[in-house]
This record gives C-alpha cells, structure tokens and sequence, in this order.
C-alpha cells in the first residue's frame, strides 16, 4: 500500500515546493527523480572552483542498496576536456550524470570536483557550478526570454538575447509572434526536440558554468538541426569540463576520453580510433550500427551510434 501513497507524497513535496516560491529545474528533477533525502554536512563549505577537473574513484551505487548499479566506476576528466559515456541500454551512463550532481549519495568510493568530495560540500555551489543540458527540457509556462533568463538571476534582455544568439535561437524566436514574450510550454507555444534543446543551451550558456553535463537526444533530430546543436555544444564545451552521455558519432569522435560501460563496469576506455583498433565492445557496437544504416559508410560521418 505504501508504495501506492509514494507519489502522492511526492506530488505533495513538489506542489509544496513550487508554493515555497524554491522553484528549480533542478530541484524539481531531484525530487521527481528521487526519494532519498540528500542533506548539506553542518557547516559545509561552499564548493571552489578552480580548474574544474572531475574525478570519480571506485564509485558503488544502487538506486536500492540491495542492487548495486554502479560496481566501482573511476575516472578523471581534467578541466577543460570532454568525456563521452557510452554502452548499452541501461549499463549506468545516466546514473553517473545524475551522481555528479548529487542527486543521490554514494554507498562507496568519492566523487570530487578540483579535489573536494561533492558530498561534503554545499548542494547549492554543486549545483551552481554544473549546467546541464538534458534530452528533453521541460520548459515553463512562461515566455521564452524567462525560460532563457533562468539560466542567471538579474540576466539583462541584451544577455539573453546574446545568449539566444550563440544557441541559434534567436532568429527563431524573432520570428515567434511576440518575439521573446510569446508564451511557450504546456499551455502556450510547443516547441520542437530542437528548439527545446537550444533554449536549454541558451540557458547553460548564460548560467556560464565551469563543468557541463550534456545528455545527447537519442531521437533523431533532422540532420540540419542535428549539426546546428552539435556545433552549438562543441562551442560551448570548449575550454569546460564536459561530461557527455554519447549517441552522437561527431561526439564520440572529438571526445578527448571516451568510456564504453556495460552492467555498471567500464569494459573500455580510450579515444576512438584506439576503440575502434582493440576491436572489442566499442568496435562492435560501431560495426553493427553501421551495417544497420547500410547507407552509411563506416567513417565519421554516421550519426545515432549507440
Ligand atoms: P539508457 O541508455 O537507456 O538511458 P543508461 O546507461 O543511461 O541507459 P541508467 O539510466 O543509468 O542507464 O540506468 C542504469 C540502471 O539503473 C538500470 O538498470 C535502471 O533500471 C536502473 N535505474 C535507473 N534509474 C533508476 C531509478 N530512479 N530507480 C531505480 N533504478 C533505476
């Protein structure tokens, strides 16, 4: 029976949270996404950010400590460089995206950003220090310069008109009926998988933060939108530490670090092309998709991997 109550509570927890005026994409996410209670230490120091260099060491997980999801996962991403996540369904790739930003703790190992445990800082400089890109944005029912603008408290109309433009999105909306103030999400305008994804970048780009946590859409975009974002991301993965939940070949290709995860393990680690030479999971996985696009040759250039 209880389980039947659960997300009745959680409906209660949101619908308070919303009344509180604490209102967060984030927040939210957690509390839809978990039923754990995730705590600040007393007197927790806030999180500094100097570099940015993310390093998981001998990570345990389970959403259920009963079953362990993540069986002892290390790596480093040093600041400024790009990591793709990739395996198959349900091999932990989310989960270690989800970790990152605390939205559960840890049964084992440590998580830090620049040296310091995630778990011992404040929750509010975690999260402030991380944007992340998801795959499917839930947007506001507001207008779409409020959905940009939320990116950064006091975002001045030119800054997120800028930011709009960096995420090539600001012709678009230029050409919306009332421009930056036309109403978007469930009750306004709906917007497509491509437009929902710039707003969001557009968003990350004005929250400007050090270390980004992109989720890549496994629905195909059309080929134009999909180039259009892939640049978009790569301009602003630039020069940020990058962690990157891949579907994308152009992604796994530019990727300074790429680990392949199978069963809560990374089986393989390397850049591409070595990947694709050791000839184990990863070839494989790149030789069948391609043979499944028969159209497509088996060189950069393939989308939808993974
Ligand atoms: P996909 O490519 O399909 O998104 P993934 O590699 O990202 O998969 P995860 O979402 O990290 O996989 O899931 C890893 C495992 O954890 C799966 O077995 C899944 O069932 C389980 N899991 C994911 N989210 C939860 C949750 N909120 N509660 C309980 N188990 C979960």
């Amino acid at each position: 029976l209880s389980q039947l109550f659960r997300p009745l509570d959680l409906l209660g927890m949101v619908y308070r949270t919303i009344r509180q005026g604490l209102i967060d994409m984030e927040a939210m996410y957690r509390l839809i996404d978990t039923q754990a209670e995730i705590a600040d230490a007393p007197d927790a120091p806030m999180l500094h950010v100097e570099a940015g260099e993310v390093r998981f060491d001998h990570v345990h997980f389970g959403y259920d400590p009963e079953r362990e999801i993540l069986h002892g996962v290390s790596f480093t991403v040093p600041a400024g460089k790009t990591l793709a996540i990739v395996g198959p369904s349900g091999a932990g790739k989310s989960t270690i995206a989800r970790l990152l930003f605390r939205f559960y703790d840890i049964q084992g190992g440590r998580i830090s950003i620049d040296g310091q445990d995630i778990a011992a800082v404040t929750q509010q400089s975690l999260r402030s220090t991380i944007g992340i890109v998801p795959q499917d944005m839930v947007l506001f029912n507001d207008t779409v310069g409020y959905n940009i603008g939320y990116g950064r408290e006091g975002a001045t109309q030119e800054e997120i008109e800028a930011a709009a433009r960096a995420a090539s999105i600001h012709d678009f909306i230029m050409g919306l009926p009332q421009g930056y103030d036309t109403r978007v999400g469930e009750r306004g305008l709906k917007l497509s998988g491509g437009e929902k994804q710039r707003v969001a970048i557009a968003r990350t780009l004005l929250k400007d933060p050090p270390v980004l946590v992109l989720d890549e859409a496994t629905s195909a975009l059309d080929s134009r939108t999909e180039t259009e974002i892939q640049d978009v991301l790569r301009t602003i993965s630039r020069r940020r530490t990058t962690l990157v939940v891949a579907h994308r070949l152009s992604t796994v290709v530019d990727a300074d670090e790429i680990i392949v995860m199978e069963k809560g393990r990374i089986v393989e680690r390397g850049r591409h092309a070595d990947l694709v030479r050791a000839d184990g999971l990863y070839a494989a996985m790149w030789t069948r998709q391609a043979t499944e696009r028969e159209d497509m040759p088996v060189e950069p250039g393939i989308e939808d991997m993974f």
